[in-house]
């Protein structure tokens, strides 16, 4: 590839909305650009990228035994409504219809088409078990797309779905799929942590994130100092169903602190609790029963999330009215007492990393810009206790450590979630119909390539790790007007790419400035620089992005040294 011909628009500046430095330097580095929120176009850079992460997954894929296949975007509604998903997935599902007033929605997700595949065709246990993916375009209408690829609308999914007799061939694909992860991503070269996550109602360990390790994650990992135990806060086993009679409660909180701005020392003086816990999981207590908890990360606290918080089955309202019922006042929640609850549930991470919190609710004033509940009043305060489970190890005691990482895939054991309501069952050795047991594995190839550059980058641009650049090498000609200087540059990139080197060869009329620039922000591994002076001296420079170590390459010989 030749530079002067492949679309590589480089910026000086990020654009204005762009919060984290991936979705800056993707932008800048002429990679990708927006066409709306939470779409992007892939610029040919950026697809390069996507391509050769597609490449790796989709080797370790076929390594496991899964095979290939590739569904409809467009999906119907009617297999939606036989999962009773139609009705639950709510406005994460982008629905409309046809000419014919029939519904359909863009897939979020595929489990209904694969085990409407699979119940078609597959009959028996012979041909089990069997584990299809693809890599393919989804579309969720996340209420807050954000920070370029890692959070969009429409991104890139590699997605799995396998197929078993029973449980025990389930758990073994399952297994199976989670050693493929560990492989890729360590394969990409990624610091990660595969961490136990959220399983639901299906429950077990048979749900595990595979996080890449970054400030700028949305997701908080309690990792155990002690021991291998790691969970998604959102999963730590925090609280027991009940209040323990030895909860370490905090005394009634009798007034509200002064309105205005509180540091967090402040409010955890006031609450009584380490610092520490502002920033963890917080479960409020009113009346001796848990009524509302916070996890730092969260968007949005749901009753599902609080169920599994709680550990119990049997809450079947949200915050607000669950609050009401408890206390029989209504009472809303607005976590520490004192919290702006806009910046608690919707980007409390400010929480930290500012050290301020504005303290705006009083006796009967109004929370703002909560989800759950929204306006609702606070009116007492007596009975409030704060708890911070998530401090030590359920397993081994030892102190938790929380840090922040981005869910880069996730492996989760279906059961029989999709397979009994979509009667996706084949005949068993004992001639007994029976259903099928699903394990469904998603891997956010778009995202991967984003939390890549959150790991590797420094202040001029982009550090490739060199199974995913775009290119390995960039050669770069500094003065292609010179007809002996361009012709010995055409010359190594022959030979480099003789040599079966991934090379793009920059031949443009710019100055070295402008060249170096670029070479750096857009981060290929390796850097050679053919100049006049150089091959005077018979030699070609080579640079190392990520060290930034020059050495100097004989121009006899040259492309052998990468054979
Ligand atoms: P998140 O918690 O970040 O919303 P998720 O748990 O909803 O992700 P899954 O349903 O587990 O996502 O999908 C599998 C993978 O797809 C995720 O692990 C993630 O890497 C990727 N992914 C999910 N949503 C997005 C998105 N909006 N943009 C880019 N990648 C995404
Ligand atoms: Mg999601
Ligand atoms: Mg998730
Ligand atoms: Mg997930």
């Amino acid at each position: 590839m030749r530079w002067s011909n492949c679309y590589i628009p480089t910026l000086k500046e990020a654009p204005a909305d762009a919060e984290v430095v991936s979705h800056k330097l993707l932008t800048r580095a002429g990679m990708v650009r927006k066409l709306t929120s939470g779409i992007y176009i892939y610029l040919p850079l950026g697809l390069k990228a996507i391509e050769k992460t597609a490449a790796i997954v989709r080797e370790e894929m076929n390594r496991a035994g899964a095979l290939e296949l590739s569904m409809p975007m467009v999906q119907p509604a009617d297999l939606w409504q036989e999962s009773g998903r139609w009705e639950f997935y709510g406005k994460e599902l982008l629905r409309f219809q046809d000419r014919n007033g029939r519904d359909y929605c863009l897939g979020p997700t595929h489990e209904e088409v694969i085990t409407d595949l699979v119940r078609g065709e597959v009959r028996s246990y012979r041909q089990l078990p069997i584990n299809l993916y693809q890599i393919q375009t989804k579309f969720r209408d996340e209420i807050r797309p954000r920070f370029g690829l890692m959070r969009g609308r429409e991104f890139i999914m590699k997605d799995a779905y396998s197929f078993d007799r029973d449980e025990a061939g389930a758990d073994k694909s399952y297994w199976a799929m989670y050693e493929a992860y560990q492989n890729v991503f360590k394969r990409l070269g990624l610091r990660f942590r595969a961490v136990e996550a959220d399983s639901g109602s299906i429950g077990g360990s048979f749900s595990h994130e595979f996080m890449v390790l970054a400030d700028t994650g949305e997701d908080t990992i309690a990792a155990c100092t002690g021991c291998e135990y790691a969970a998604n806060v959102e999963r730590a086993e925090v609280a027991p169903p009940a209040v323990p009679a030895t909860l370490p409660a905090v005394g009634a909180i009798e007034e509200v602190p002064t309105p205005g701005k509180h540091t967090v020392e402040e409010v955890c003086a006031f609450l009584g609790v380490p610092q520490s816990a502002l920033v963890k999981t917080l479960i409020l207590v009113a009346d001796g029963k848990p009524v509302a908890a916070l996890v730092r990360g969260d968007r949005e606290l749901n009753d599902v999330k609080l169920k599994n918080l709680l550990k119990c089955d049997e809450l079947e309202l949200a915050a607000p009215e669950l609050v009401q019922k408890v206390t029989g006042a209504p009472v809303g929640f607005a976590g520490p007492v004192g919290l702006n609850v806009e910046r608690v549930f919707a980007d409390h991470e400010l929480l930290a990393s500012d050290g301020w919190i504005t303290g705006a609710n009083k006796g009967d004033t109004h929370l703002r810009n909560v989800s759950l509940p929204r306006d609702a009043k606070i009116e007492r305060y007596a009975d409030l206790r704060v708890i911070t489970p998530v401090d030590a190890c359920p397993r081994c005691g030892q102190p938790i450590e929380l840090t922040r990482g981005i869910e880069v895939g996730h492996v989760f054991k279906l059961g029989t979630k999709y397979s009994e309501p979509l009667k996706c069952t084949f005949l068993d050795e004992d001639g007994k119909e029976k259903v099928m047991v699903m394990g469904c594995y998603g891997i956010g190839v778009s995202r991967v390539v984003a939390s890549c550059i959150e790991q590797n980058h420094d202040a001029d641009g982009i550090v490739f790790p060199p199974p995913i650049a775009p290119f390995e090498a960039v050669l770069c000609c500094l003065d292609p007007k010179n007809g002996e200087t361009l012709g010995k540059a055409e010359e190594f990139y022959a030979e480099l790419k003789a040599q079966g080197v991934d090379v793009i060869l920059d031949d443009r009329d710019e100055r070295p400035g402008v060249k170096f620039k670029d070479a750096d922000l857009v981060g290929m591994p390796l850097q050679l620089v053919v100049g006049g002076k150089g091959l005077a001296r018979g030699i070609v420079e080579a640079k190392d992005r990520r060290t930034g170590e020059k050495t100097e390459l004989p121009v006899e010989g040259f492309a052998e040294a990468f054979r």
